[in-house]
């Protein structure tokens, strides 16, 4: 390793410069040599010795470390992740117009600590359909409470025409940092939520009325769900950014809609596949014939061979279910039952009777061939 150079001389400022001064120089060199504008080999190293040389003067305490110790003393008690940490990078990109490139340059680990404390919860909404809905897919509009960006201060908190401003205590990183010698002599670094700030980075100081401040409001909120084809129970389908907004600008959570499908008075679901029991005659399963059973598509004709038994099949291939996600469809699987009447009339009766004797055994026919 080359040996460092002095911060203040990387970001050619005065020993006694302001925090403004040493922010708008970085800035300044930022432009010159982010690796988003400046395509010379050298830069990205250039861009991240001034990187560094911000993280630390930009921080009153890593600052006041580093004017004690130098550079020999400071490197032994920061890594570089805890020199990174903490430091306000992300407004100054976001006004600069770049984006993540930061994270990508250096690795996310400094990053974590903020976006999990800024993200919003996820939501999950149990959605009842029908089983046609899930065949043919929908769109279906479902209410939410959530909480939301508030309209009328854009989320700051503060009252319109007025402005959050820069907590002093933390610099706006919401959080701050103390160093403290614990045991062995070990240095130990405790990251807390800012107490001036309570963790935002901004103060208002005119409260928004119509959110008291926070920046967030209440709301029942319409939101149109696409129900793909073929979905089944308990599928859950993530709406992302849906769920409750984060403070301090932070990325909102998710939504999670989870899918329950109705009972179909006609089919019962297997998968992909369905079923469905079509009831015959007596005489119709002995004689053969031709039946309308009911499909998602409509009715469907479906013959009936003679000398049909009771609990046979009929596979009615690709009118089941679409496949979720995938190509084609399941099939309809019609399971034959065959009523015996409860009521007869006298001539059915005297019908039956006669045909008792021309089997001549009392009704039990020889060839059983039963499912279970
Ligand atoms: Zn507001
Ligand atoms: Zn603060």
């Amino acid at each position: 390793m080359p040996e460092k150079r002095d911060y203040y001389e990387v970001l050619g400022v005065q020993k006694n410069a302001t925090k403004e001064q040493i922010k708008d120089s970085y800035r300044k060199l930022a432009m010159q040599y982010h690796p988003d504008r400046n395509k010379n080999p050298d830069a990205e190293e250039k861009f991240k010795e001034i990187s560094e040389a911000y993280a630390v003067l930009s921080d009153d305490q890593k600052r006041q470390q580093y004017d004690m110790l130098g550079h020999a003393g400071f490197d032994q008690r920061y890594t570089s992740e805890d020199i990174f940490r903490g430091a306000d990078f992300d407004s100054i990109f976001r006004d600069m117009g770049f984006g993540d490139l930061f994270r990508t340059l250096f690795g996310g680990g400094f990053g974590g600590f903020q976006q999990q404390r800024n993200r919003g919860q996820d939501i999950g909404y149990d959605l009842e359909i029908t089983l046609e809905e899930a065949a043919m897919g929908a769109e279906k509009e479902i209410e939410i409470p959530r909480t939301e960006k508030c309209e009328i201060c854009q989320g700051t908190g503060a009252a319109p025409g007025t402005n959050p401003k820069t907590c002093p205590k933390c610099n706006g990183a919401g959080r701050v940092e103390n160093i403290s010698k614990g045991a062995f002599g070990m240095y130990m670094r405790m990251v807390t939520a800012c107490p001036t700030c309570k963790g935002k980075g901004k103060i208002v100081e005119t409260p928004c009325s119509n959110c008291h401040g926070s920046g967030l409001v209440k709301k029942r909120r319409k939101i149109m769900v696409t129900i793909p084809q073929g979905i089944d129970e308990g599928i859950q389908l993530r709406l992302s950014g849906e769920g409750e907004a984060a403070p301090n600008y932070g990325q909102p959570g998710d939504l999670y809609v989870i899918t329950h499908i109705k009972p179909h008075p006609q089919f019962m679901r297997d998968g992909d596949d369905l079923w469905h029991v079509a009831v015959i005659s007596y005489p119709q399963a002995a004689l053969g014939a031709e039946i309308s059973v009911p499909t998602l598509d409509g009715p469907a004709k479906v013959k009936i061979h003679p000398g049909t038994q009771a609990g046979e099949v009929v596979q009615l291939r690709g009118k089941g279910m679409p496949r979720f996600r995938g190509y084609g469809k399941g099939d309809l699987i019609v399971r034959i039952g065959i009523s015996v009447p409860e009521k007869l009339t006298s001539k059915q009766r005297e019908l039956l009777e006669q045909l008792a004797k021309e089997f001549d055994t009392e009704v039990q026919p020889k060839n059983r061939k039963f499912r279970l």
